[in-house]
């Protein structure tokens, strides 16, 4: 217990992971939900990805979702770019934060983008000095981090290896994703111990799930070794893509209700939150997995 951080950053990926995994949104509702989550205290927002429309249509408008929201200058809002081209694109939008994805399973990432992680990770280092050029900062998100739906197992040090690289070429942070839900705590304590041994100073951040359950005790075993970074999505927005009907992200009210059992500081308004998180659930049309969305914090007592 005694790594647990005074404070954890909560990086709201909702409107872009969330979104693009559940019908088409209209580019107004996309602009409603960030400048809604942008009331809750949440200080950092992915906010669209540039991904080739043919690949994730849901995505197409990101441009004008990004043109529609009135900026907040404290809040940093980010987008996910797939390669040099998208990156030219978010960096001339005026974003001042993006991130790249590299998949540590071969499998998946020919599948996705029909490169090999280390042709990817050629990219990256273009994207890292393209974005530093313009003062701009990059994130190295690893995917199927804990897990992978073609490959099963991972060994630890590749993916280890893969995020050492990051950070070697330039990457302001590295945030491990579990793609698809199979991180349990000892996975999650073997890949944060490893990489920690290999680059102690890097930032790191997690980007969890929750498809299998275990998204809030993996979420208790990264904070008790330190992690004060993570990834969320209001109300648990967004599935998973290889299992239709299952759930995907851990939900951000979920994160922000355990973080404060555990006294962690987040500066996210709980109660504003899950009338955010009531806002997205009718934007989708959907019930929403989140638990604490359902139930409510533990003060709202029955009559
Ligand atoms: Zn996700």
């Amino acid at each position: 217990m005694s790594d647990v951080p005074s404070r954890v950053v909560l990086r709201e990926v909702g409107p872009r992971d969330g979104l693009q995994n559940e019908p088409p949104v209209a580019t107004a509702d996309k602009v409603t939900l960030v400048e809604e989550l942008a009331t809750t205290g949440l200080l950092e927002i992915e906010t669209v990805s540039y991904v080739h429309p043919r690949a994730i249509p849901q995505m197409a408008d990101a441009a004008e979702v990004w043109a529609g929201v009135r900026q907040r200058p404290e809040i940093t809002y980010s987008a996910l770019v797939p390669n040099l081209v998208g990156a030219q694109r978010a960096i001339s939008d005026g974003f001042t934060d993006i991130e790249v994805v590299v998949s540590a399973s071969r499998t998946h990432n020919l599948r996705n983008i029909r490169r090999t992680p280390e042709e990817s990770l050629d990219g990256i280092g273009e994207v890292v000095a393209l974005a530093h050029d313009a003062g701009v900062r990059c994130q190295v998100i690893v995917a199927t981090a804990f897990g992978c739906p073609y490959e099963g197992e991972l060994p630890t040090d590749q993916v280890v290896a893969y995020a050492v690289r990051a950070v070697d070429l330039g990457a302001d942070s590295v945030c491990f994703g579990d793609t698809t839900g199979m991180g349990s705590p000892p996975r999650v304590r073997r890949l944060v111990g490893s990489f920690r041994d290999a680059r102690a100073d890097a930032v790191l951040s997690l980007h969890l799930h929750d498809t299998r359950g275990t998204g809030m005790a993996n979420l208790a075993a990264a904070l008790e070794l330190g992690v004060d970074r993570f990834d969320a999505s209001v109300g648990g927005l967004g599935g998973c893509p290889y299992a239709p009907g299952a759930s995907g992200n851990i939900a951000t009210e979920e994160a922000v209700y355990l973080l404060e059992e555990y006294g962690v500081e987040t500066g996210v308004d709980l109660d504003r939150l899950l009338e955010v998180a009531a806002i997205a659930q009718r934007l989708v049309g959907r019930e929403l997995p989140s638990r604490v969305l359902t139930a409510g914090p533990r003060t709202r007592l029955s009559n």
